[in-house]
């Protein structure tokens, strides 16, 4: 690589524990790696399927090849591949708590809304140091951060980075512990109601609090803010629709 870092790890230095959770491209496993001083690094290792096309394994590569290019505390780091033969891994470092919608809504009795912002706050700072980098990650949900540890959460899953969605409905999700926005809206259809003004509830405790109101309808925008806004469930293309023109 440019940098002179080469990223391929041997493979037998990368000890594979239980499934974590399964990926577009095959499972993902915890694991341990060992290191060039013989130190063990937890991690977590994505498995790129060996009945996957060629093409889809090159797919499954260009998030290490972008997630290589980042040092953030608060982005997961990127250990190493084995691409060198099949099934080819993406080694990274473990978030030890997981998913932060399922972490959000199963320690909702210890997250006070100090760490809520907390978690916003660190997520902004990924996102500024990834614009100072040009990057954009275009997928910014719940659902693509992880729990390093209960003050520390990271920004995963660089597939689909490129440019920056709008953040706020990310810290929505924080601020309602988990709960997806838009939920049984039609990815198509979700545009289009921000288009007419409709906005997510205010999470409860904000701004003198409506909890019962369902959706607040500002006057209507003469330019949406929002484009690409992640509805419930995996939304992958609602950004490709409308994606706006990065700042330069
Ligand atoms: P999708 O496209 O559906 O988001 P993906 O291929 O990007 O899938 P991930 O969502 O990144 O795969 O990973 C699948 C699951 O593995 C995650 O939901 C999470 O539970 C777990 N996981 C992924 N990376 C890590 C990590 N670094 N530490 C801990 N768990 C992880």
């Amino acid at each position: 690589s440019p940098d002179g870092h080469d990223y391929e790890i041997q493979r037998d230095r990368v000890c594979l524990k239980d499934i974590l959770g399964n990926g577009q491209f095959g499972d993902v496993h915890k694991g341990i790696y060992r290191d060039k001083d013989g130190n063990e690094i937890p991690v977590a290792v994505k498995t790129c399927k060996e009945d996957n096309e060629e093409s889809m394994t090159e797919k499954f590569l260009e998030e290490a090849l972008i997630m290589q290019q980042f040092d953030h505390p608060h982005i997961v780091k990127l250990v190493g591949i084995c691409s060198e033969n099949r099934p080819v891994w993406i080694v990274m470092e473990l978030a030890k708590h997981g998913e932060m919608r399922a972490y959000l809504q199963n320690n909702k009795h210890r997250l006070d809304l100090c760490t809520l912002i907390m978690y916003s706050y660190q997520l902004s700072t990924a996102l500024s140091y990834l614009e100072s980098k040009k990057f954009v990650h275009r997928d910014i949900a719940a659902r693509n951060v992880l729990v390093s540890a209960h003050d520390s959460v990271k920004l995963g899953d660089f597939g689909l980075s490129r440019w920056v969605e709008e953040q706020r409905v990310c810290i929505w999700e924080i601020l309602m512990y988990g709960i997806k926005p838009f939920q049984g809206v039609k990815n198509n259809d979700v545009i289009g109601k921000i288009e007419n003004g409709e906005r997510l509830p205010l999470p409860p405790g904000s701004n003198g609090s409506v909890e019962d109101e369902e959706v607040v309808p500002p006057p209507k925008p003469a330019r949406p803010q929002f484009a690409g806004v992640s509805p419930a469930g995996s939304t992958r293309n609602i950004s490709q629709q409308s994606i706006p023109t990065p700042p330069n």
